[in-house]
């Protein structure tokens, strides 16, 4: 839930796949079959098929040869979305941001996140709202005394933001393992989820495996802290029904 410091606008995070490298998947497998190949990239392209091309990338993929998936990058503008999230999301290095400055707008009557597990006490949610306004009033009154690259050190991580930024193939497959465990805090996991829907209509085939690693490899690095996930996604062949063992989805 997104609101308005004094006021309850309700708003969902919007994550949109704006730029994307055209034909991923014939970059990626021409580039990859370049490797092993004594012929050009045109003869190569000439003589390789839909069909041949999803093989290869999906052999490419199981065996772990990603560098190629390098030569492609897709970039998102998400909006509606917490200063906590983005913190989270910079970690990731391999990729590219710009992000929207409180040093240069104005964050008067600023928006804000709302945890789901706030929204659902009313006590706890009249706290938030109430501690939201005294930060907006106090961010305005210092405003108007201090620069805003000052008086932004009021602002809470529950302001709105807003980013664009850039991921290749490779970094984007290691971010979706990374947050789309079950470990992953809830809003990132939210925004993993959008961005893998929104990759997969363009790369379905470079994205079809994306996921944590319960998913993707069959294996757990959580130790103690693991949701047990992965003995659910090992006993899927053998029918066992995840939802009935209580085990959460991961956030696609
Ligand atoms: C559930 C969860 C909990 C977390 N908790 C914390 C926490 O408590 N504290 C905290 O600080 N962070 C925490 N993180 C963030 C985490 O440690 C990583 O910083 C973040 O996930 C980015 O991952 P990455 O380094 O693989 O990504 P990227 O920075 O995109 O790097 C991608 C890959 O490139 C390679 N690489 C990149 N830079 C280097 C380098 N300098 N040297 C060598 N290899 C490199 C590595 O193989 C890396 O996996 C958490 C993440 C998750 C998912």
């Amino acid at each position: 839930m997104r609101q308005v410091a004094g006021r309850k606008d309700e708003a969902e995070m919007e994550v949109k796949l704006i730029n994307w490298t055209p034909e991923p998947e014939r970059t990626v497998a021409l580039a990859a079959r370049l490797c092993y190949s004594s012929v050009g990239v045109e003869d190569l392209n000439a003589n390789f098929t839909k069909e041949d091309e999803a093989r290869f990338l999906d052999k490419l993929i199981s065996l772990g040869h990603l560098s190629p998936l390098e030569h492609v990058s897709f970039t998102f503008a998400a909006e509606g979305v917490s200063r906590a999230l983005t913190h989270q999301l910079v970690r990731h290095r391999i990729a590219s941001y710009s992000q929207q400055s409180q040093r240069y707008v104005r964050e008067d009557d600023f928006e804000f996140i709302v945890p789901p597990s706030i929204q659902r006490k009313p006590e706890t949610l009249a706290l938030f709202h109430r501690t939201m306004a005294q930060i907006n009033e106090a961010y305005k009154t210092l405003a108007e005394l201090v620069p805003k690259e000052d008086a932004r050190y009021v602002l809470p991580q529950a302001c709105e933001t807003k980013i664009v930024f850039t991921f290749n193939a490779r970094s984007l497959l290691n971010f979706f393992q990374h947050r789309l465990c079950t470990r992953a805090q809830w809003e990132i996991r939210q925004l993993a989820g959008l961005m893998l829907q929104e990759v997969r209509r363009q790369a379905p085939v470079l994205f079809a495996k994306a996921g944590a690693t319960c998913e993707t490899e069959g294996v757990c690095y959580e130790g103690e802290l693991s949701c047990g996930r992965v003995s659910v996604v090992k006993k899927r062949s053998s029918g066992e029904d995840e939802v009935k063992a209580g085990i959460p989805r991961p956030g696609v």
